[in-house]
């Protein structure tokens, strides 16, 4: 059994938050409830397995985490503990997830300065995907399975008779329908008029043209994360969100800056703090620094599921979007074509916020 699908797209497909992310899959700290680590896991899994279907530019580099305060380093180490859990019928040198030190690390890194710091979370089974070769080959699979794609085409209304979906109305046309799954990411509340999202953070990604290879992992250094692509491609992402003077000019959340020089500020200021932990980064030479918006739900959990009031339509919210693309979609197949609620997304209802 299957369905056809018809997947629309007000801009171009990558044309936000998912072409625009830092892509980092992980299953490391500190997602809560567990529930929600153990989706992320999961979701690690059912990569490997899409990858069997798929050509995926994934790296599994693993990925190096650590902090600057004694309170941060502390919370990670416990919390690291927790998930070692998982994996407790193995020999410690087999743990998934584990603490390290600076020379472990190094052995590993040979080209990251990871200072002295002597806790350094090593979670092994992480990886960072190259998100716009994924969209282009996922679309190439729908097309292959004989789905349509429709893009630019803006969603603008249900149509119903009585309680059942029978379309909905669209920029090209109606679209006949029973069932639309919403993936809108920053638009979800103002597409189905509903109360699922907070105010989105933007994040600056800077990403250089291919380089020689310099890191096999995803490094998350205070106040940077960094990791290379299998092109060579270098991404760096900031942690820091934009400060609160920013937020006046930020409301109507603009993805470009508003000169160069804004531009040319921002990419020296990451680029200068990758390069304490990566000197080799000195010769980063950029293609392109982008803006994009977190898409967060209002407990940043994600949201998934039917919307009850709503006969035919389906939402997946969710910061994290690019970790549990792989295990959300999966899901999302099996409780639409064979109508088993997953007891895995349970804590994940839009209903919690009606
Ligand atoms: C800077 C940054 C760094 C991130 N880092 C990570 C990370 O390392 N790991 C991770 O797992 N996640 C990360 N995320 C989050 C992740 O990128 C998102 O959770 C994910 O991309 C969301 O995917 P989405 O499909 O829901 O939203 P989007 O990718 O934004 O796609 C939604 C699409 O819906 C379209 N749309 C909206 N309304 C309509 C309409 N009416 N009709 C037709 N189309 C419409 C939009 O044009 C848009 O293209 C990051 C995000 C950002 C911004």
């Amino acid at each position: 059994m299957g369905a056809e699908v018809t997947l629309i797209e007000k801009d171009e497909p990558g044309a936000h938050a998912s072409g625009k992310s830092f892509s980092w899959i992980n299953a490391s700290y500190p997602k809560k409830p567990w529930s929600y680590f153990h989706l992320s896991r999961l979701s690690l899994a059912s990569y490997l397995n899409l990858q069997n279907q798929l050509n995926l530019d994934i790296k599994w580099g693993g990925s190096f985490e650590w902090f600057d305060t004694e309170e941060q380093t502390q919370m990670l180490e416990k919390e690291i503990k927790n998930i070692q859990l998982y994996d407790y019928r193995k020999p410690i040198n087999e743990y998934l997830v584990k603490m390290i030190d600076q020379d472990q690390a190094r052995n590993l890194e040979p080209n990251v300065n990871f200072g002295s710091h002597s806790s350094i979370a090593f979670s092994k089974i992480d990886g960072a995907i190259d998100s716009l070769s994924a969209i282009r080959e996922f679309l190439r699979k729908t097309r292959d399975f004989g789905g349509q794609i429709l893009f630019p085409a803006t969603f603008q209304k249900f149509k119903y008779l009585g309680k059942k979906l029978v379309a909905i109305q669209t920029s090209v046309g109606e679209i006949a329908t029973d069932q639309v799954i919403f993936a809108c990411g920053i638009d979800t509340d103002s597409n189905l008029n509903s109360k699922i999202m907070k105010s989105s953070r933007p994040g600056i990604i800077l990403t250089s043209k291919p380089m020689e290879k310099i890191i096999d992992g995803v490094i998350v250094a205070p106040g940077v994360h960094i990791h290379q692509q299998i092109d060579g491609k270098v991404i760096i992402g900031e942690q820091q969100g934009a400060p609160m003077s920013h937020f006046d000019r930020l409301t109507n959340r603009p993805e470009k800056f508003p000169n160069e020089e804004d531009s040319n500020q921002h990419q020296d200021r990451i680029l200068n703090i990758a390069k304490k932990f990566i000197p080799k980064l000195s010769n980063f030479d950029m293609e392109k620094i982008t803006i994009g918006w977190r898409p967060l739900t209002k407990d940043e959990k994600p949201v998934v599921g039917p919307l009850l009031k709503m006969p035919g339509v389906y939402v997946a919210a969710m910061h994290s979007g690019i970790t549990l693309a792989s295990i959300v979609g999966n899901l999302c197949q099996t409780e639409l074509l064979d109508g088993n609620p997953s007891s895995l997304l349970e804590d994940f209802r839009p209903s919690r916020f009606n």
